[in-house]
């Protein structure tokens, strides 16, 4: 039986992933979702965000659907999410937008770069070292370019190769790797590349780059799909998966009704791709179109449903179809 575990976390991933499950399980009504409990609530209560035995539950289950961590304020609280994705070795971190004209995949380095963690303070300066190692660009840009290939399209690397010695090595082996696996590819400098997908958006299929760059360029590419709630991202290594919005936990809209389940519902769609169910993928994005199309939204979108509604309504276009 496939086992999905099922981490919430805080603010509206309480909301927007009941919703992801509830559009899960019309489909899939015989997985079994096993609760994870994590997050900033649980260490308030107990001391502990995520315990090895979480760990564990997640390495079992054939993925993880997870929802947002809320980051307090006050100092020593270790990220989950970075928790998670290390020792799972999740390394890549796949942010698609879809809309209308719009069909593009940010690929980002999800474990080095400026997020490698060696960082100091000295009395003067502080300091974070930015690692590009030769291992981890080439299982990165082995990734995005099969996703290139299976999706009959093409690479561009976004690298600042001009300034940062890291980047020649990064830009170097993904483009010998793009070139092994046969795929047309092009090299774009970051912040050139960060405006020109806003006007040309059309021209891009398949962007990988570096860890911090991957993460703002993804949120910049959200523009063009409406925002933060309609973004789903895929998590990757070799032998684990987990699947989560890019949002945030939100917690000033948190408890209202006003989150947008759409980036979470879409997170489990990718997680049905994952697991081999990629028709049905599909049948729940053309369903969330279709109550869009009806005027359905919730109020980031410029409507006035709320979440429980619009996943309601989903669901009984996807029941019927
Ligand atoms: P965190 O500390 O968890 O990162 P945050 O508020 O700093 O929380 P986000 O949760 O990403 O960051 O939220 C940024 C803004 O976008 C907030 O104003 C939030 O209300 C809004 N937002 C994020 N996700 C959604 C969603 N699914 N639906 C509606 N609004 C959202």
């Amino acid at each position: 039986m496939t086992t999905i575990a099922v981490a919430e976390g805080d603010g509206i991933g309480r909301e927007v992933i009941p919703a992801a499950v509830a559009i899960l399980s019309t489909i899939n009504p015989d997985w079994e979702w096993v609760p994870v409990e994590v997050g900033y609530a649980r260490w308030q209560r107990t001391g502990s965000a995520l315990t090895s035995g979480d760990l564990a539950m997640m390495k079992e289950a054939d993925a993880v659907l997870f929802g947002a961590i809320t980051t307090p304020p006050e100092g020593e609280y270790p990220s989950v999410i970075l928790q998670i994705r290390k020792a799972l070795d999740l390394y890549a971190n796949l942010r698609p937008v879809r809309a209308s004209g719009v069909d593009l995949v940010t690929v980002r380095e999800n474990t080095e770069g400026l997020y490698s963690g060696i960082e100091w303070e000295e009395e003067d300066r502080a300091c974070t070292v930015r690692v590009v190692s030769k291992k981890g660009t080439r299982r990165i840009a082995t990734r995005a370019s099969i996703l290139a290939r299976e999706r009959n399209g093409h690479l561009t690397i976004g690298h600042k190769a001009n300034v940062l010695r890291s980047d020649r090595l990064f830009l170097s082996l993904c483009t010998a790797v793009a070139e092994e696996y046969n795929v047309p590819h092009a090299a774009r400098l970051i912040d050139a590349l960060c405006l020109d997908v806003l006007l040309h958006p059309e021209a891009y299929d398949v962007i990988v780059t570096t860890n911090l760059f991957g993460d703002i360029l993804s949120d910049v590419t959200g523009y063009l799909a409406g925002g933060l709630g309609m973004l789903p991202s895929a998590n990757l290594g070799d032998r684990h998966a987990l699947f989560e919005p890019v949002h945030g936990s939100a917690p000033d809209i948190a408890g209202t009704g006003r989150a947008n389940p759409i980036a979470a519902i879409l997170s489990g769609a990718m997680m049905l791709d994952h697991l081999g169910y990629p028709e049905e993928a599909d049948l729940i994005e053309a369903a969330i179109q279709s109550v869009l199309l009806a005027g359905i939204r919730t109020p980031d979108l410029g409507g006035d449903t709320d979440t429980e509604t619009f996943t309601r309504a989903v669901c009984r276009v996807l029941q019927s179809s």
